[in-house]
């Protein structure tokens, strides 16, 4: 007998458990209903990706995000950078064939993840999310000035800012963008703002 066995490789593929309400043909409808995109339609031709300015920075590409949706892993798409990464700029839903709409798709996968309990893993892009619609919410656009000022005390950010040391830098860009007028500190209420809180409440009710 061999006193020092091999200790058993641990595979990073290792299978997780999934939740029975998450599996394939159930989250799929539920993404495909919120969404009106047809994922079912995806065959993964990649040109989704290929016409992807940010893809590089994703962890799971846009057409993976489309066969993942299809076999339900909703915490690997939770979990993953895309969701954040990604900025909406629809490139994948014009170059793709069948007309899936995948940028819709990967920002409602954000809206998830941003009501998940997962801790994001870019951190930043998710705290700038929730501060600039917190920001819209608030005066109905979005000022600079106290977007980037509510943005850098949000405790993950500033952890972030004073370990890499771009606090400095930010300072002194926003310092001078102030004295050459292109910040305003003064913000303007949106006219609408009724109409836009209205949404914000419905959204919320549709989303509890
Ligand atoms: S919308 Fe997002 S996924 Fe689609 S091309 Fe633009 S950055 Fe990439
Ligand atoms: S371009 Fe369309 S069909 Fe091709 S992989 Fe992307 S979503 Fe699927």
């Amino acid at each position: 007998m061999n006193p020092n066995p091999t200790p058993p490789i641990r595979s990073p593929y290792r299978k997780r458990r999934r939740l029975i309400g998450d599996r394939g043909g159930h989250f799929l409808s539920r993404v495909e209903g919120a969404t009106a995109a047809n994922i079912s339609a995806c065959y993964q031709c990649e040109r989704c990706t290929n016409a992807c300015p940010v893809a590089h920075f994703m962890d799971i590409k846009p057409h993976q995000v489309m066969r993942f949706t299809q076999l339900g892993w909703r915490e690997e798409l939770l979990a993953s950078t895309t969701v954040w990464v990604c900025l909406s700029c629809e490139m994948c839903t014009t170059y793709c064939p069948n007309e899936v709409h995948v940028a819709e798709v990967i920002l409602h996968l954000r809206a998830m993840a941003s009501r998940s309990t997962e801790t994001p893993k870019e951190i930043v892009l998710a705290e700038f999310h929730e501060t600039f619609l917190r920001e819209l919410q608030r005066f109905g656009r979005v000022n600079e000035f106290w977007l980037m000022a509510a943005l850098g005390l949000r405790p993950g950010v500033a952890r972030a800012k004073m370990a890499s040391g771009d606090w400095k830098k930010e300072i002194a860009l926003g310092w001078t963008l102030l004295r050459k007028g292109r910040l305003r500190p003064i913000p303007h209420r949106c006219r609408a703002m009724r109409g836009i809180r209205r949404l914000y409440r419905r959204r919320r009710r549709e989303g509890a």
